[in-house]
């Protein structure tokens, strides 16, 4: 049998290298940070890391890391009701439900896991989920596992949202779905409208902080803290994978009888093992440090700032952004590939994306600031971003 299921996975592995769609993964030989060093021996800027904060190598961390493999051991070889929960866990529960202003928290193992988990255990097929066209693949997953009847407004499109809250006033609950920042274009969930529709419509509203924890809001306590709705939205999942560390783990936080009904019946959870502690470790280090000091949350607004508004000085088209995802649109799929493949070899490590990633005729650069990034970090990106725009003719 595998002789024929062989030849077939060749060829769609050819059809994928063919369609220009493979993706190569580059292999990193430093920790995460600014300046990284990949295997082919140089040494480059990176600006496609999710490590919005600069914690993914931060020495207060690694020491609560160090200290909790002494004290609580490596692994939990448990899911966390069977005897898969340690103190850690607990902590690291309550300093997340401190940070979003909320009643609980659940942990998982990501938030792939989470929003996996969210939806089926709270809404059936009398309800109706109403989510955003461009929320995250894991959302999109986790409807798919709900009976609820799914309606779907146009990105950040608030005539589409009420139109569909509209078509949903017959089911028993409704729940608007939507990322806090969108991974492509780094737009912002207008939530102030989004709160004024559920409230006008009755219905819930859940977002997703991934890429908006740590970046979004004055002290970064996301897009809650920036639209002033802290304690009002009834659902935040978000990831300790980007802004908070950058290891692994997902949660889910918000009002305390959804996350007491989670922690019968989401199935990620009862199903798979606890994060290890000294991941649990390092993430209550991480929010005993963001509740003392706001210094990286505001160098991160400062470097974004800065980098945009050289950029578009420089001439390119930048997306509206108010997070720390910087959008250079290029349009053509091509070009975008051999722009990022031309800053590579001036020492700037960007992705081009190209449809299906986005839209088709939407090509672009995405950039990711940091707050690990300095400002001659920047300089030089914005230096290469200019020399190789102008060799392309994307910028005069
Ligand atoms: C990254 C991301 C996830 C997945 O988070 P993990 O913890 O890495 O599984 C979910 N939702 C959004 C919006 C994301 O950007």
């Amino acid at each position: 049998m595998y002789d024929r299921l062989q030849a077939h996975l060749q060829k769609e592995l050819a059809d994928i290298r063919e369609a220009g769609l493979f993706k190569n993964e580059r292999i990193i030989i430093t920790p995460q940070g600014a300046e990284i060093k990949i295997s082919s021996g140089a040494t480059v800027l990176n600006f496609c890391a999710n490590n919005y904060l600069g914690l993914s190598n931060n020495p207060r961390l690694i020491a609560a890391a160090k200290k909790a493999l002494d004290t609580h051991g490596y692994g939990l070889s448990s899911v966390r009701f069977i005897c898969g929960t340690q103190d850690l866990h607990k902590e690291l529960e309550a300093k997340i439900a401190e940070f979003f202003g909320t009643e609980d928290t659940i942990l998982y193992a990501a938030c792939f896991d989470a929003n996996g988990g969210v939806f089926e255990p709270l809404l059936t097929e009398e309800d109706a989920i109403i989510s955003d066209s461009l929320n995250h693949a894991s959302i999109i997953d986790g409807v798919r596992l709900c009976k609820a009847v799914r309606y779907r407004y146009a990105n950040a499109d608030m005539a589409d949202l009420e139109e569909q809250l509209k078509q949903a006033q017959a089911q028993r609950f409704r729940l608007i779905v939507t990322d806090g920042v969108f991974s492509m274009d780094g737009n912002v969930a207008p939530m102030d409208k989004i709160y004024q529709l559920a409230q006008k419509y009755d219905a819930l509203i859940m977002v997703d902080e991934c890429h908006s924890a740590g970046v979004v809001g004055e002290t970064g306590r996301g897009v809650t803290e920036q639209f002033n709705l802290r304690g009002k939205i009834e659902i935040i999942t978000g990831t300790l994978g980007k802004s908070f560390g950058g290891a692994i783990g997902g949660f889910t936080t918000g009002k305390k009888e959804i996350i007491g009904l989670l922690r019968q019946r989401s199935r990620p959870y009862l199903f798979s093992n606890s994060i290890p502690p000294v991941v649990a470790a390092a993430g209550i280090e991480m929010f005993n440090m963001m509740s003392q000091t706001n210094e990286l949350q505001d160098h991160l607004h400062e470097n974004t700032k800065y980098f945009v508004q050289k950029m578009v000085d420089a001439g390119f088209d930048i997306k509206p952004t108010k997070s720390a995802i910087c959008a250079v649109m290029l349009y053509d799929a091509k070009l975008s590939q051999d722009m990022a493949s031309r800053l590579l070899n001036e020492g700037i490590y960007v992705t081009g994306f190209y449809y299906p990633v986005v839209p088709k005729g939407q090509a672009r650069i995405r950039v990711q600031i940091s707050a690990a990034h300095k400002r001659a970090h920047l300089d030089k990106c914005i230096a290469a971003f200019t020399k190789v725009g102008k060799e392309l003719g994307v910028i005069k």
